[in-house]
């Protein structure tokens, strides 16, 4: 029997005219995604078919699937012609070696199909229980397993049993292009991860303070990123040389605005890049109240240099712990607990100023070249294709 990966997505069905955009984008998706594999792709209406793959990459493709932004669900079907006995049988094998409650559950999208739903979820159910009548039997409020029945318009039918959920969210490239400012640490992965699902293609930028900073700290973000460019379809991570940023600023600025200082280079920097690579957005992983530097006054002194893109913070609203969770979930959590320094760490005031009076920052600011020391930074950046 002819068995495909079925594969749906959820909020495309809300879009109206341009719905046939969202759909190529993530049929292109997925195709460079599963690039390599051997595998014929059909699309059948509104739902993705991966079928004739090599069984030993299931597990593999699969694994790709769950990082597709787009992706509802997907599942694992028999595909049959939408005649009763075939549709029968696959439910038959389906069951076999099965034990336990179960339910047969069917979606008549084909209206023109004979019985009804109901009339034939009960009709395979009892022939069901007439096989394998001794292993399973009838619940239908908490049944162990379902048998999906999903009889399409165009003459195919769907059985399986289990429905995986996958990331959700919108295709990459439908929502532009934003820069991900991204530091070794847990919040700002899960950031870039929080926009790509909402379908906007990222490019990172990083600032590390060599020699304060060493090698393995880069590494560490080269390997957050590359984690995050999964999701992404690949990704450019730009790395900035910050320490004579950060050594101006510490001789000839107040100490308690370091890291107020520090987070304006780091937006006006941010905005020059994200021009000039064509994004159209900044990210960063500030949540409110977290530190210091996240109160609404530091971030009212950090957010004034940027002038001509939105900045966008996803989890502004969000504790610690929820963004752990997201973090375990995409695999960057351990990666981000490794304990090596970030620039922000180096040059860290005893007390760093939670509430920064703006006028006194940009006073504080004519002591600094600041022009040419962002020239000068950018002018050195390194470039990885990950
Ligand atoms: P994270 O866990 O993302 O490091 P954090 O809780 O440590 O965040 P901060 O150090 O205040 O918070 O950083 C706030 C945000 O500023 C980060 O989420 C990130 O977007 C950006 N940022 C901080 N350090 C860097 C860096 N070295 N390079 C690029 N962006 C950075
Ligand atoms: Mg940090």
């Amino acid at each position: 029997m002819k068995e495909a990966i079925i594969i749906r997505y959820c909020e495309i069905h809300l879009k109206g005219k341009n719905r046939g955009y969202f759909e190529k984008l993530l049929k292109e998706n997925i195709k460079n995604s599963l690039n390599g594999f051997d595998y014929k792709f059909t699309v059948l209406h509104s739902r993705y078919l991966i079928e004739d793959f090599n069984e030993n990459d299931y597990v593999a493709i699969t694994e790709k699937l769950h990082k597709i932004a787009g992706i509802h669900t997907y599942s694992r079907a028999y595909v049959v012609d939408s005649d009763f006995e075939s549709i029968f049988n696959a439910c038959k094998v389906l069951c076999e070696g099965k034990f336990g409650s179960f339910k047969v559950e069917t979606n008549r999208a084909d209206k023109f199909f004979t019985p009804n739903s109901v009339e034939t979820s009960r009709l395979i159910g009892g022939r069901l229980i007439e096989i394998y009548g001794k292993n399973i039997y009838v619940n239908i409020k908490e049944p162990s397993f379902v048998v999906n029945i999903d009889i399409r318009e165009d003459g195919k039918t769907f059985v399986y049993t289990d429905t995986i959920h996958c990331m959700s969210g919108m295709p990459v490239g439908s929502a532009g292009r934003g820069l991900l400012l991204i530091s070794g640490g847990i919040d700002s992965p899960v950031a870039g991860y929080m926009t790509i699902k909402r379908g906007m293609k990222l490019d990172c930028l990083h600032f590390h303070s060599f020699p304060y900073t060493g090698e393995a700290a880069k590494e560490k973000v080269i390997e957050l990123t590359r984690r995050i460019g999964e999701y992404n379809g690949g990704i450019n991570l730009y790395i900035v040389s910050f320490t004579h940023i950060q050594e101006a600023i510490h001789e000839k600025c107040p100490e308690e605005y370091m890291i107020t200082m520090m987070r304006r280079f780091m937006m006006r920097i941010a905005e020059r890049l994200s021009k000039k690579i064509g994004c159209q957005a900044v990210i960063t992983g500030e949540s409110l109240g977290q530190v210091a530097s996240q109160t609404i006054e530091s971030i009212t002194s950090s957010n004034s240099v940027i002038e001509s893109q939105p900045v966008l913070r996803p989890l502004i609203c969000f504790d610690k712990n929820e963004i752990i969770d997201i973090s375990k979930k995409i695999d960057t959590f351990e990666t981000s607990i490794l304990p090596y320094e970030d620039c922000c760490t180096v040059f860290l005031p005893k007390f760093p100023s939670i509430k920064p009076n703006l006028d006194r920052v940009i006073k504080s600011e004519k002591n600094l070249d600041v022009e040419s020391l962002i020239e000068e930074a950018m002018a050195n950046m390194e470039i990885h294709h990950l």
